[in-house]
């Protein structure tokens, strides 16, 4: 695989667009879809609001981490579908959906991991293809385009975050979409980058870049590498180089995105709040609304069910990780001279974080809460003329809860 050349950061200049797609394709103007781009309208508040009626209550530490939802839980396919990310829930949903005629079309994405492609699926072939993460920056909702195009009336979007604010926003407020029954499934999602850099990361931690076929940060504290020969590589956080962390390698967008468990989808499918399971096929469910129930209906025969789990205590660990978690933006020069932590080391932080740490949802609420202190941070530093739109009072609260103010104040002088 030939290498892109080290990749200039800090790049705080560029434009907050995650290249969802909405606005990349021409069945209406382009002005119209960037009305209801996610960096113009900002992040849950009153799309929230539209939704449920309600925003989420800040003093409900549940709420505030993962956002309304009728119920939660565990659930693990019976029979796994070959090829997805994990289990497959995501992509036997939508082949239940297209198969009972619920949707006639379902938007995903179709190429490779690191060169995704819109796709409407209107077939339970064009649907499996689908199957498996692509962890770049992913153009979605060009789909739409096609979907208006043919004149779908009911249809189903598979969506990271911010895809799934710009649908809702625009199916609420724009005619093109009047008459259309929209179902949304989301994946949690947070640091997401471009290819290119990417490829750059990959070329950095991994020991065979070319032949890895999937990747997730996982519950044990290490990037899981999955490598077309079967083998899996995993690296603790603690040992990644300190250049994959500072600011300019993941997206400006992603770095500014404040839904990561995906407030606004009818079901979010992801793993993180699970307990960490070796063959990664124990999926993590949360139902929002009616419609979730309906889609989660057609395979609740096909899988295992259990309650959450939890142990540890999330905010201990926010509070010990935090200054390293911001150091990279309040002191990018210091990281120049860091060295990355010796594997021994770092493999042995990773055994006291699985025995001490948080565990089950306290791990996901530990991780929801230390992205969004780092990206409230970065919005202050780098954006502060977007701060009031792109980031929710809820994210405020809990920024106040931490004290990060004051750390940013000393920074800033101000
Ligand atoms: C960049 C990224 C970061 C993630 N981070 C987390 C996390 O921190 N915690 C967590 O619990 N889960 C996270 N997920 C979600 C998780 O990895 C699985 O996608 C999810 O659990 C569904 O698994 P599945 O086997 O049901 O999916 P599958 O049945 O394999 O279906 C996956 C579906 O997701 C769609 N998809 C793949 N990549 C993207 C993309 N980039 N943007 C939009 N849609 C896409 C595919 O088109 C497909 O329809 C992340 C996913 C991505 C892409
Ligand atoms: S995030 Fe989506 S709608 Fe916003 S500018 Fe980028 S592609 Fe367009
Ligand atoms: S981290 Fe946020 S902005 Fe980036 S791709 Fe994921 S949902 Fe979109």
């Amino acid at each position: 695989m030939e290498l892109p050349p080290k990749i200039a950061t800090p790049r705080l200049n560029e434009k907050l667009c995650s290249h969802c797609g909405l606005c990349m394709g021409d069945a209406w103007p382009v002005q119209e879809s960037l009305q209801s781009c996610v960096f113009n309208t900002g992040w849950l508040g009153k799309h929230e609001e539209r939704l449920f009626g309600r925003k989420r209550d800040p003093h409900d530490d549940d709420e505030l981490a993962f956002g309304i939802s009728l119920r939660r839980f565990n659930a693990r396919m019976k029979r796994p579908v070959d090829g997805a990310q994990w289990g497959g829930i995501i992509t036997r949903i939508a082949l239940g959906a297209i198969e009972t005629g619920l949707v006639e079309g379902v938007l995903t994405l179709h190429g490779s991991m690191m060169h995704p492609k819109a796709a409407l699926a209107t077939t339970p072939s064009a649907v499996l293809e689908g199957r498996g993460n692509k962890p770049v920056l992913s153009p979605t909702l060009t789909a739409l385009h096609d979907a208006w195009r043919k004149g779908l009336k009911k249809v189903l979007v598979i969506g990271a975050p911010c895809h799934v604010h710009a649908i809702r926003d625009f199916h609420a407020r724009n005619p093109h979409l009047e008459g259309m029954e929209l179902f949304v499934v989301g994946i949690p999602c947070t640091d997401n980058l471009e290819a290119d850099h990417l490829r750059w990361v990959l070329s950095l931690i991994s020991r065979s870049p070319e032949s890895i076929t999937s990747m997730e940060f996982m519950q044990d504290y290490r990037v899981h590498l999955r490598h077309a020969g079967g083998d899996t590589e995993k690296i603790p956080f603690f040992c990644l180089p300190p250049d994959v962390v500072r600011p300019g390698v993941f997206a400006n967008s992603c770095m500014s995105c404040f839904d990561y468990t995906n407030g606004l989808a009818d079901l979010t499918v992801g793993y993180f709040g699970a307990p960490f399971s070796r063959d990664w096929k124990l999926q993590w469910m949360t139902i929002r609304t009616d419609r979730g129930e309906r889609l989660f209906e057609l395979i609740s025969k096909e899988v295992e069910t259990a309650p959450e789990q939890k142990r540890g205590d999330a905010e201990r660990s926010v509070k010990a990780g935090l200054e390293t978690t911001l150091e990279p933006l309040l002191y990018p020069q210091s990281m120049l001279k860091r060295k990355p932590m010796p594997r021994l080391a770092g493999n042995a932080l990773c055994l006291v974080g699985q025995v001490l740490g948080p565990f089950g949802t306290e791990f996901a609420r530990y991780s929801v809460h230390i992205h969004a202190l780092r990206n409230y941070c970065f919005v202050r530093l780098n954006n502060p003329e977007k701060f009031d739109l792109l980031v929710p009072e809820h994210v405020q609260v809990l920024a106040k809860r931490y004290g990060l103010d004051t750390a940013l104040n000393s920074r800033t002088g101000s």
